[in-house]
């Protein structure tokens, strides 16, 4: 699940759904269920984007899904926080919270991404490129992808912010530019060492922000690709399936997490 800051709910639309079966993806299939609602354009770049994804696993790593998934676009807060209640069994006051907080979410296998306005929200094509890279991680790690918590976050941030770029989506580009130069405004930045667990994770959200939090673990994981290449990020994930955080990290990277977090500064 991704911090995100107050929206605006939007008014609601007649909650009709499209339920579309996409043909098998590499073996997993991917079930898009879209609000009658969502704008054409809108829906057109979601699926550009969930392509993306697909076709960067593919292409990058030989990876294809074989676990199904099922996205659902809602096109606005309302039907986003109704869905958060169908789909996952969430309380009113849960939905609510969450819809207030989130422009999507992950959970089991299902993802639930609002997509109203995302002509001035790119954030929300962000979201469901990250949450779909958490589906690989768990994949390719048999569910163990959380062990080190800015390796988890920041991956899923650095790919999706790499992947909508690639895929041309306005506004994507020169992300890495964008992330420190707010980093550089920030009044203070976590230490890698304070996001290594994933309550550290969860505490840097409350005490630095979010934002900051997930751009420090994204600008760490993109050093790492930039020293070692695309390739290793997912020798990591994989490795987790057999072998401690720390000797995956060390297999993929050849250095030790514990040392790349003392070093590590993002700018
Ligand atoms: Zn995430």
């Amino acid at each position: 699940m991704k911090a995100k800051s107050l929206l605006i709910i939007l008014p609601a639309c007649l909650l009709f759904l499209n339920l579309c079966l996409s043909p098998a993806a590499y073996g997993g299939r991917i079930d898009l269920v879209v609000d009658h609602g969502v704008e054409k354009d809108a829906e057109a770049q979601a699926r550009a984007a969930v392509n993306g994804v697909t076709d960067f696993f593919q292409n990058t790593y030989g990876i294809g899904l074989e676990r199904d998934i099922r996205i659902k676009f809602s096109c606005d807060k309302l039907n986003y926080r109704k869905a958060i209640q169908d789909w996952y069994g969430a309380s009113e006051g849960q939905a609510n919270f969450v819809a207030q907080n989130t422009a999507g979410v992950q959970q089991r296998g299902t993802l639930i991404v609002d997509l109203g306005d995302i002509n001035s929200d790119y954030s929300k094509l962000f979201v469901l490129c990250h949450e779909m890279v958490h589906f690989y991680q768990a994949q390719e790690s048999q569910d163990h992808h959380g062990s080190i918590g800015w390796m988890l976050e920041g991956s899923a941030d650095a790919l999706a912010a790499h992947i909508l770029a690639t895929v041309g989506v306005k506004g994507a580009s020169g992300y890495k530019d964008r992330w420190i130069k707010y980093l550089k405004k920030a009044q203070a930045i976590p230490n890698l060492e304070y996001l290594h667990t994933h309550k550290g994770l969860m505490s840097a959200c409350f005490t630095y922000g979010g934002f900051v939090t997930y751009r420090t673990s994204a600008l760490a994981v993109m050093t790492l690709i930039e020293w070692r290449g695309y390739p290793a990020l997912f020798v990591y994930f994989q490795a987790l399936k057999n072998s401690s955080p720390e000797d995956a990290f060390y297999q993929a990277f050849g250095t030790k997490a514990a040392d790349f977090e003392k070093q590590f500064r993002p700018f």
